[in-house]
């Protein structure tokens, strides 16, 4: 019949749908079930709507009540049962060619069992239900059977079927669980022009979870409002608050922010997982060579260590890792976030609050006046938390914070820009470390094949007599969703802050300069730590690609 890429093409430039949808609309297919009816229920569409895409999609016309000319015979190709089962109609027959009105243009039973059955060549036209309802009852003399969507067929049908109708905090509390099952970290709640689109992030990629009706725009917007304290009448301004919800006995804290478009207020919740996974270095993704010089560097009972990447890249989970490291027995350790995203026991977390003019900087002045040992401040935003910290790094503290930049020596370059003294940066930095985090290939799905040598001999020159490594390609599959992978690793590269990269920063040195400088203090940048894990099996090389420097990709073609 029809094919299901074709129109999972046409429905992703207006859904933005995730990779995994296009696998579940497979599966769909696969199993028997009614493409139709998945597509009515995770688009909330209307059934005009999606019928009219499919005309659009696959350039097919929709059959109308009044041009039937009931025939008795057409009973014998398609009798009532068969009709019924996969909501269908004979239309008429000419020489071996079958009309049939479908209610679904990815059956592929009806197509096979005409074929094998009478030899006929199938001919499709998609038909409104309330039409099919019609003929059906004019062709067999019986009434039809109820539709599927009248009758929940199963759970997951009578859950999203229930959407409307049930209190929306249930409903919420369902989002929320299924989130955490599918380990998603943020959860969006995008208003479209008629209705509500919920995506997960997971893996740090986005995917459609269910798409909501209209009214849920202001339902769950209001209810996450209140749950998180904000002021449910203000929709024009951008909010932001917090709320804690047990998930599958997990207490997990929801950081709620709001913003108004269009066509209403999108929200997004972070879901901060309060029970740090990870214990070690080596968990993280650090090689050994990595995680033995950060080792070294942080049992130093003074100086500033930053850690470095976007956003989401998984900087306060190696800090944390770090703090669990430490003697927090007799030592001091306090940390100053916003929001508090780990608990650990055996510090003090401090969380500020921008609001009542609590910031990072005021919380570092109050932190210092009790006698800390070690302080980890959440980020570095500005000049004033910036110098406040390094004065603190100064003064026989040891000071971790995050810093948003693209590599390691990026950091020095930053701090400069923010105006801080270079003496003062010279006189407090002991390393920086730099991350960013990965996709681990799916083991279910994937193959290895030998590297190809070009790329091999490019990236690992001084490896060119040795044999080339294996590398993991990835199908995708029911496991991993259809992505090729499943959970994430950091790659990392640590710059150790050496005399030389002192004295450049005494000078001002430019980035190349400083580049240079990290390299000679033995700094082996992340995309190369990368490409060891994908010749490890870790990864593929598109993750590792997307790493690269712009002038580093590989050419195409
Ligand atoms: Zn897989």
């Amino acid at each position: 019949m029809f094919s299901i890429d074709t129109l999972f093409s046409f429905l992703q430039v207006r859904y933005a749908l995730s990779d995994r949808f296009h696998q579940e609309l497979i599966e769909t297919q696969n199993h028997g079930d009614s493409v139709t009816q998945f597509l009515l229920n995770t688009l909330r569409l209307k059934e005009e709507e999606l019928k009219e895409l499919y005309c659009q999609a696959l350039h097919l016309e929709v059959f109308l009540f009044r041009d039937f000319l009931a025939d008795e015979k057409l009973s014998r190709w398609i009798d009532a049962e068969m009709a019924a089962k996969w909501v269908c109609l004979p239309l008429s027959l000419q020489g071996n060619v079958l009309k049939i009105a479908v209610d679904d243009p990815f059956n592929l039973q009806i197509d096979k069992t005409i074929q094998f059955n009478y030899n006929f060549q199938p001919s499709v036209i998609l038909i409104a239900r309330k039409d099919w309802k019609r003929i059906y009852q004019q062709l067999y003399g019986q009434t039809a059977p109820a539709f599927f969507s009248d009758v929940p067929s199963d759970s997951q049908e009578a859950a999203s079927l229930s959407a409307v109708s049930a209190p929306e905090q249930d409903e919420l509390t369902a989002i929320f669980q299924a989130a955490v099952s599918e380990r998603a970290t943020d959860i969006h709640f995008e208003p479209l022009e008629k209705g509500l689109r919920i995506r997960f992030r997971v893996d740090g990629e986005l995917h459609i979870h269910r798409v909501y009706a209209e009214e849920c725009k202001y339902t769950f917007l209001s209810r996450l409002k209140l749950w998180a304290g904000l002021n449910i009448a203000e929709k024009r301004l951008p909010q932001d608050g917090q709320f804690t919800r047990v998930i599958q006995t997990e207490e997990i804290d929801m950081r709620l922010s709001t913003l108004p478009l269009i066509h209403g207020e999108k929200a997004v919740v972070r879901l901060l997982r309060r029970v740090l996974l990870l214990s070690s270095f080596q968990e993280l993704g650090m090689s050994e060579r990595v995680a033995g010089t950060f080792q070294k560097l942080i049992q130093a009972s003074h100086g500033m260590i930053l850690v470095c990447g976007p956003t989401a890249s998984g900087k306060t989970t190696t800090l944390y890792t770090t703090l669990q490291q430490i003697d927090r027995e007799r030592k001091n350790v306090v940390t100053i976030e916003d929001p508090v995203e780990y608990h650990l026991a055996g510090i003090n977390q401090v969380q500020v609050n921008p609001k009542i003019e609590f910031g990072f900087a005021r919380g570092l002045r109050s932190v210092l006046r009790q006698d800390p040992n070690i302080i980890f401040v959440g980020e570095i935003r500005d000049t004033e938390t910036a110098e406040a910290a390094l004065q603190a790094a100064l003064t026989g503290h040891l000071v971790f914070s995050t810093l948003h930049t693209n590599d390691a020596p990026g950091a020095i370059i930053r701090l400069l820009e923010m105006g801080l003294e270079p003496y003062l940066i010279a006189s407090t930095l002991t390393g920086i470390l730099s991350q960013r985090l990965i996709r681990l290939a799916c083991p279910h799905c994937s193959s290895f094949k030998p590297a190809d040598s070009r790329t091999y001999k490019h990236y690992f020159p001084a490896g060119k007599n040795t044999p080339l490594p294996m590398i993991r390609e990835t199908t995708g599959c029911a496991k991993c969703g259809g992505t090729g992978y499943i959970g994430r690793t950091g790659v990392f590269e640590l710059l150790p802050y050496s005399d030389e990269l002192r004295a450049l920063t005494l000078e001002k040195a430019d980035i190349t300069v400083l580049r240079a400088a990290a390299q000679r203090a033995g700094m082996i940048p992340f995309y190369l730590d990368a490409f060891e894990k994908c010749f490890h099996g870790d990864t593929t090389l598109s993750e590792v690609f997307k790493l690269l420097p712009q002038k580093n990709q590989p050419k195409r073609g």
